[in-house]
């Protein structure tokens, strides 16, 4: 079907030289969970008809790995609600050039499907606990059965050997920052890699404010209250720091600090929401409709010309908006993107 060979020159480059390597992967706006930084009080579904089919998404995927992208990460909205996502998972880990397939669910039902994902050729999964409090925690999502159901996805995530498995904890002052040495405990204790994520203004109900932002510096100097630890080099294009417990037992913290300190300079995403439009970066405001050129019979060309030329417009990044106080809350609800 393509023409198209991965080689230096056809490479996804933004103006600013930034190279796409990561695809953010939305395969559904849907959620079963209702997090209070994230979704709406009523949302608006995308309609059906207009979500990429696996047939769709594995034509775009092959596209963008033909030009460099290897490594994908499935998201949402919820990545399990969409039926027979481990099917897609099949199809996009024998796309020439994909290298890794990892995803992002809040866990509930992993525990059922783990076995099928890792089967079916996905690498690692993070999974998103916001509070180590059952009851707590039942509030924060927004569904009285979670709790118990999203740990036994866990255990069941490291039984059937996804590695690494990560826990994702949005930290919101006045909410859950008084569990940071939990966390870290939990992962001492695990293996269980945590990522303590800044609060970011996507939420669907619009109750983000300066004042609940708990920043990375925060975070640890929480941590060194308690612990001694080293921060490890940081990896080209990752959104995170990462630190080590300096106790013998190999525990990692990861702190994603997009709201204090971005890292956009070196940034290597690109991402696809679930009704097929490319978004540069999850702080842009534009979206490029690459479903029509899918729908209207266009040819894999036409189809990686229209994602390189959206691409060579992605903005300098979130650095910029918040140097100039341009920072929106609510650019986009978090569920219609993905994090
Ligand atoms: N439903 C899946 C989940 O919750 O893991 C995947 C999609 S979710 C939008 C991706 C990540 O974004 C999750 O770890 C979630 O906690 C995080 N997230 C959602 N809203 C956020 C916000 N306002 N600020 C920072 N992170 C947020
Ligand atoms: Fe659903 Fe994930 Fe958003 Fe929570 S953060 S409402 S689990 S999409």
């Amino acid at each position: 079907m393509s023409g198209y060979f991965y080689s230096h020159r056809m490479q996804l480059v933004d103006s600013f030289g930034r190279v796409a390597r990561k695809l953010r992967l939305s395969v559904t706006d849907r959620c079963n969970f209702k997090c209070d930084f994230c979704m709406p009080l009523k949302p608006t579904w995308i309609p059906s008809s207009e979500i990429l089919t696996f047939d769709e998404i594995s034509r775009v995927v092959k596209i963008l790995a033909s030009m460099g992208v290897s490594k994908i990460r499935l998201t949402g909205g919820e990545p399990l609600v969409r039926r027979e996502i481990e099917k897609c998972v099949k199809i996009l880990k024998k796309v020439p050039g994909v290298e890794t397939i990892s995803m992002t669910t809040n866990g509930y039902f992993l525990d059922e499907k783990a076995a099928a994902l890792k089967e079916s050729g996905l690498d690692s999964v993070t999974i998103s606990l916001h509070s180590l409090k059952p009851e707590r925690y039942e509030q924060i999502v927004g569904r009285k059965d979670a709790f118990s159901k999203v740990l036994s996805g866990i255990k069941r995530a490291q039984a059937v050997g996804l590695s690494p498995v990560k826990l994702n904890c949005v930290v919101i002052r006045g909410c859950n920052d008084d569990e940071i040495l939990d966390f870290v405990e939990l992962g001492r204790e695990t293996g269980l890699v945590v990522r303590f994520i800044e609060y970011m203004p996507f939420d669907g109900k619009n109750m983000w404010n300066p004042d609940r932002l708990v920043t990375g510096a925060e975070i640890i100097s929480k941590i060194e209250e308690k612990y001694r630890i080293e921060r490890l080099p940081r990896e080209h294009g990752s959104t995170s720091l990462t630190y080590r417990i300096k106790d013998g037992s190999g525990t990692l913290i990861n702190i994603i600090t997009t709201m204090s300190q971005p890292f956009c300079r070196d940034c290597d995403r690109i991402r696809l929401s679930a009704d097929g439009k490319i978004v540069p970066c999850l702080f842009s405001r534009d979206d490029y409709d690459v479903k029509k050129l899918l729908r209207n019979n266009a040819s894999d060309e036409e189809i990686a010309d229209f994602i390189r030329s959206a691409f060579m417009k992605k903005f300098a990044g979130v650095e910029t908006l918040l140097k100039n106080g341009e920072v929106e809350p609510l650019i986009r609800p978090m569920h219609t993107i993905g994090g």
